[in-house]
């Protein structure tokens, strides 16, 4: 350590780099070295931002009155629209001045913990987990209380499990529905028993809305929302959400919170300091998003889901590897761990974090290890990327490990 290293925050330097964006960068640069790289690492959608939004930004952005700051909460019309689309979505019918605008998901997710963790309260996390809920946690001065649950249980915890984590300390729970990185997607019956539970023990929600809308194997057009199960849970819960994954926009950074009043004041009142408005442009992005034509949307939906089919059905036959199907987001989670301690082109890997490697060097596949999200054993994919490409991957993975 070097003396200026001693004297650096260590809160902030405790914090790891988000191990998605690593893996997600080392496989770029092998690409940039003309390396054959296919990434099933990257978190984000492959297609373009519909037409019709990248229209209503270049408008925006010819319009002298979105040149300046404008309130830090958000534009007006982005936050009625944001509430109609709670209501209508997450069943929950706020008012404008229960939301805030916030630089994507990330920074609501961010503010929801800061705003109501106090040093030392627990917040229970299911894992598999996000990267970056551990460190918010963390960054608020929470203790994380982690609940695993694997695939034999689809990757949800049970009430049971839950209810022991709970201690006279825990202050809030952290439920993603559907998850990133497994994406499982709760029944309606497993949404209301976690909502009336934390009702019922007077618990937080934070719930991560930002998949809610990429669901495959329901008749419903959305995951349900824990804030429609139980009205209770409304007086501690805040939702996050965004226009990332859904409309393709993950470059736009534009999320939002809604929770009760008083949070999204403190919350607001944060991010008048922090960062000020979002972005006029892509706030008048997101309306558009919002309010216009949701055909783009529902067409990349199913193509996910056509790719979602053959990412399950090409891993399920590699012998070592089970992998649910997943119906949300755009993530499968196979357990690797009939992999794990095997030789592998001269190589035994132990922990998933060594398999990673290897498929990388040997195949030139990325995947995002389970040990980024609380337990070695696993390998993140995503299927947000083209068909022809995902197919080759599959078959190169085939043929290694059938030697
Ligand atoms: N929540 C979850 C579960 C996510 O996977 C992500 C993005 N990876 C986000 C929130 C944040 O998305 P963004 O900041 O791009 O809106």
């Amino acid at each position: 350590m070097t003396s200026t290293e001693n004297e650096l925050s260590k809160l902030v330097g405790a914090i790891s780099e988000s191990a998605t964006l690593k893996v997600d960068r080392k496989a770029k640069a092998l690409r940039a070295e003309g390396r054959p790289v296919i990434s099933f690492a990257a978190g984000e959608p492959d297609f373009q931002t519909p037409d019709h939004i990248v229209k209503a930004a270049i408008e925006a952005a010819e319009d002298p009155a979105n040149h300046h700051y404008t309130p830090a909460p958000g534009l007006q019309v982005l936050r009625e629209a944001i509430a109609h689309k709670t209501k209508k979505d997450s069943g929950w019918e706020v008012e404008s001045d229960q939301v805030l605008v916030t630089n994507g998901g990330k920074q609501a997710v961010y503010q929801a913990c800061a705003t109501i963790i106090n040093p030392g309260d627990e917040v229970i996390l299911p894992a598999p987990y996000w990267t970056t809920y551990p460190e918010t946690i963390a960054l608020a001065g929470g203790a994380q209380k982690t609940v695993f649950s694997g695939a034999d249980q689809g990757y949800k915890p049970t009430l049971e499990q839950l209810e022991s984590a709970r201690t006279s300390k825990t202050k809030a729970i952290i439920f993603v529905s559907p998850s990133n990185p497994t994406g499982a997607v709760f029944s309606l019956d497993e949404t209301k028993a976690i909502g009336e539970w934390a009702a019922n023990n007077n618990l937080w929600v934070i719930a991560d809305e930002i998949y809610q809308n990429l669901v495959y194997e329901r008749t419903q057009e959305k995951a349900v929302s824990i804030a429609e199960t139980d009205p209770r849970i409304r007086d501690r819960c805040i939702l996050v959400n965004g226009v990332a994954k859904t409309y393709a926009m993950t470059g736009w950074r534009i999320g939002w919170m809604v929770g009760p009043k008083s949070a999204i004041k403190n919350a607001s009142n944060l991010q008048s300091h922090l960062s000020s408005n979002v972005s006029n442009i892509s706030q008048m992005a997101a309306l558009a998003a919002l309010t216009g034509d949701q055909t783009p949307a529902l067409e990349m939906r199913k193509a996910f889901d056509t790719r979602r089919k053959i990412i399950t059905r090409g891993l399920n036959a590699i012998d070592g590897i089970e992998c649910p199907s997943g119906s949300g987001a755009f993530y499968v989670y196979p357990d690797v761990r009939g992999l794990l301690n095997r030789e592998w082109a001269g190589l035994i890997p132990k922990t998933s974090l060594e398999l990673a490697d290897l498929i990388l060097d040997q195949c030139e596949i990325a995947t995002v290890p389970g040990e980024a999200f609380g337990r070695s054993g696993y390998l993140r994919f995503s299927y947000a990327l083209g068909e022809s490409e995902l197919r080759e991957g599959m078959a190169r993975l085939n043929n290694f490990f059938k030697s």
